[in-house]
């Protein structure tokens, strides 16, 4: 059994791993590359290897940094089957067709600006590539250990990084090959804690927080709440950029849960993207897989997704109305990373406002417009527009789906003996640290995954 690296090798987005074994191609990821613009643009070369070959597809959870790319595949020449978690594949359709609904835009706006006779732009994918590669999708349940090929058994452990998210395992030719995929933070609201898995021969793992451990979650609570009295106290609103799938949903049910607490009644709470309901659906449709503290809260009132004072916009011109409030809302709007979606026109409107609280809840990779205001940037360019940022930033850690080096290091330690390991999903530095903190304690040298390295099982 061998790995190909071919995504997320060195940064945090446009995951893909190409795995051989049992003469079969199977790929784990097909990520989408987030970023600036000219890392973004990669996303249009063609893949590093013929996709047509390829036997198999695996994906480790919905997040658009692990699945965004799959059209390309299918565009490509993949006809194999897709396996992942069945939440998960409830997910894609929303998470794919959100994606292609913003090339597709992007495309259109380039275009206009183009002259008659320049070559016109062409959108990454498109709805129908999305609809076509869905029918590929071959859903599974945790813990049910699949024949993929004849000599070759995948089996999805969850991996509590967000609905659906799945640890894979990878068994072929007497080997196992671990891929976390995206592990989530012990006690993360609604889902259940990373499940322990004690043994692999190679294991492909996360880094994104791989050089920083997250403050306690108690604090982050008390932080935000914090933050919530002092916006309301300066009359501002408050904006958060969420990804749609995760901390959205997490916010909402902090809101519930600390309703008295923060006096949220006062609040006009606004979820502007329209994906969120969406995915408010699916996971009401598998709160089999919530932890039982959420399934409790599910019960109670108010529900996280029904709080009285909560509005989901739905329309462009909704989502513009917001504009139209000077304070007293929150305003959660994607995407998590400000590097395009409904936030913009909200930060356009409110960043040049002493009294605008901007909070981020997740992480923000280089080269987007969230890591420059994380950075500190006095101006930042939107929509073609220079803009000023006067509004009080607040990055609010703690929430974050990751789970922080600590978490990391508390999962590989569950493995016996210590496999080798390849650090995937993360920026140097952070994987750096993570791999001398491993050598210190366990005597492995783990290996920073490049692009176009091969890995031997
Ligand atoms: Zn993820």
């Amino acid at each position: 059994m061998q790995v190909n690296f071919h995504g997320a090798a060195g940064e945090v987005t446009g995951s893909m791993h190409l795995v051989e074994a049992a003469g079969k191609r199977i790929l784990l990821d097909c990520g989408l590359i987030q970023g600036s613009p000219e890392a973004e643009a990669r996303n249009f070369a063609a893949f590093p290897f013929d996709a047509a070959s390829i036997d198999a597809l695996v994906l480790s959870h919905g997040h658009i940094d692990h699945v965004g790319r799959v059209p390309r595949l299918v565009m490509a020449g993949f006809r194999g089957p897709i396996y992942t978690q069945r939440a998960t594949a409830d997910l894609l359709p929303i998470m794919l067709m959100d994606s292609a609904s913003l090339q597709e835009n992007e495309a259109e706006r380039s275009n206009r600006k183009r002259r008659p006779g320049q070559p016109r732009a062409m959108p990454l994918y498109t709805r129908d590539d999305v609809r076509e590669a869905l029918t590929q999708l071959r859903p599974l349940e945790y813990d049910a250990h699949t024949q993929v090929f004849p000599g070759a058994e995948i089996n999805f452990r969850d991996a509590g990084h967000i609905l659906g998210s799945a640890i894979v395992e990878l068994r072929a030719e007497g080997k196992t090959l671990v891929f976390s995929g995206d592990l989530g933070m012990k006690g993360t609201p609604i889902l259940r804690d990373p499940v322990s898995v004690h043994h692999a021969d190679l294991l492909l793992m996360e880094s994104t927080y791989g050089n920083r451990n997250h403050r306690e979650r108690s604090d982050t609570i008390q932080e935000l709440g914090e933050i919530l009295d002092a916006a309301w106290r300066d009359g501002g609103n408050v904006l958060i950029p969420a990804f749609a799938v995760g901390r959205t949903q997490e916010l909402l049910y902090w809101f519930a849960r600390q309703w008295n607490d923060w006096d949220m009644s006062r609040w006009r709470i606004f979820l502007d993207s329209p994906m969120a309901s969406k995915v408010v659906q699916v996971y009401d449709r598998h709160h089999a897989l919530f932890d039982a503290e959420a399934r409790a809260v599910w019960h109670g009132t108010p529900n996280p997704f029904r709080l009285p004072n909560l509005r989901v916009t739905e329309s462009a011109e909704e989502s513009m109305s917001i504009n139209r409030i000077h304070g007293g809302a929150i305003v959660i709007a994607g995407n998590g990373m400000a590097s395009g979606g409904r936030i913009l026109h909200h930060m356009r409107q409110c960043l040049p406002k002493r009294q605008t609280r901007i909070v981020f809840v997740g992480y923000q990779a280089e080269g987007t417009l969230g890591r420059r205001l994380v950075d500190g940037a006095r101006w930042v360019r939107i929509h073609g527009h220079d803009v000023r940022v006067n509004a009080h930033r607040h990055t609010v850690g703690g929430l974050s789906a990751h789970a922080d080096q600590q978490g990391l290091l508390d999962w590989y330690a569950g493995f016996s003996p210590s496999p080798p390991l390849v650090l995937v999903h993360g920026e140097d530095l952070a994987r750096e640290a993570l791999a001398g903190e491993i050598s210190e304690r366990h005597g492995v040298q783990a290996t920073l995954a490049r692009p176009g390295m091969l890995i031997e099982v």
